[in-house]
């Protein structure tokens, strides 16, 4: 009777709690303790984990959704044989996410198509794997973002969305040349995630000598650069395009082929440093 009143109690208990999962798999695991006369500390030990582990799951599945990546390769799938500029020592220890609790920004730089995003989405996903909030953006989507916020003055708000995740990554600086007020906002997102030592992922066709030409001035450029290059690693990559590599080892020729912004590409005068 006792027994039966506790039993209730703890159903309601962990209904009141949200222990959802821990709720769904209660008859499991008593059923189980009962049979392999498992001490109480076990059963309660087995609840928390189930009930820890899922909740670890459904965070990770939200900060995802969150996270507006691309796409989700892994780092596991770079192919380091096809890009001998990146040492796979180097991204090895950035996976350990060191990185992230020293405020570190790591800085991608090269062509097109050799690799930047990919290395930034599979550290973004080892972070959110982590438990960690990401937050991916283009610098084309921003510009976009910061002037539909402007009409709604709604600044704040993309100003807490750019601040708040653990790890921000701004993609493709250098193809959107920035106006005064972009680039003022970017400097603002670039400065207090410095001052809260909150790393950003930056990857960008231009070596920082030519940042200056999407920057309205000189002055904007060094305070941005002096801020995003204090405390970073910068990983210069060299070579072809992989997705062009790809399809000339399947014979294609790219003259053949629609692939517009890719050929067109091929020819980046402004090589990194
Ligand atoms: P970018 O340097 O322009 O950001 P991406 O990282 O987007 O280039 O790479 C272009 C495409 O080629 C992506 O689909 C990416 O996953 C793939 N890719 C690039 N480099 C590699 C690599 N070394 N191994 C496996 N896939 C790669
Ligand atoms: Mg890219």
């Amino acid at each position: 009777m006792q027994s039966e009143l506790s039993y209730t109690r703890v159903r309601e208990g962990l209904e009141a709690l949200r222990m959802t999962s821990a709720l769904s798999v209660l008859d499991n695991v008593l059923e189980t303790a009962r049979i392999d006369e498992l001490p109480p500390v076990d059963v309660l030990d087995r609840l928390l984990e189930i009930e820890l582990h899922a909740r670890h799951d459904r965070r990770v599945e939200t900060n995802l959704k969150f996270a507006g990546l691309p796409y989700r390769k892994r780092l596991d799938d770079f192919d380091f044989d096809a890009q001998p500029s990146v040492d796979p020592d180097l991204i090895q220890r950035l996976s350990t996410l060191r990185f992230l609790e020293e405020g570190t920004n790591l800085l991608f730089l090269g062509p097109p198509g050799v690799g930047k995003t990919a290395l930034a989405v599979g550290l973004a996903l080892k972070a959110v794997e982590a438990g960690h909030r990401i937050f991916f953006i283009t610098c084309h989507d921003l510009v976009g973002r910061f002037r539909r916020a402007i009409r709604m003055e709604r600044q704040e708000r993309l100003l807490t969305t750019l601040l708040r995740p653990k790890l921000l990554i701004l993609d493709e600086i250098g193809y959107t040349p920035l106006e005064r007020p972009e680039a003022t906002f970017l400097f603002e997102v670039i400065a207090k995630r410095y001052d809260r030592e909150k790393a950003i992922v930056v990857t960008s066709n231009k070596s920082w000598g030519a940042w200056g030409e999407i920057l309205p001035d000189q002055v904007m450029t060094a305070a941005i650069l002096d801020r995003l290059l204090h405390r970073s690693v910068t990983v210069n990559i060299q070579g072809e395009s992989y997705r062009l590599r790809e399809h000339r080892r399947a014979g294609l020729s790219p003259r053949n082929l629609d692939l517009g912004k890719e050929v067109h590409s091929q020819q980046p005068t402004d090589q990194p440093s």
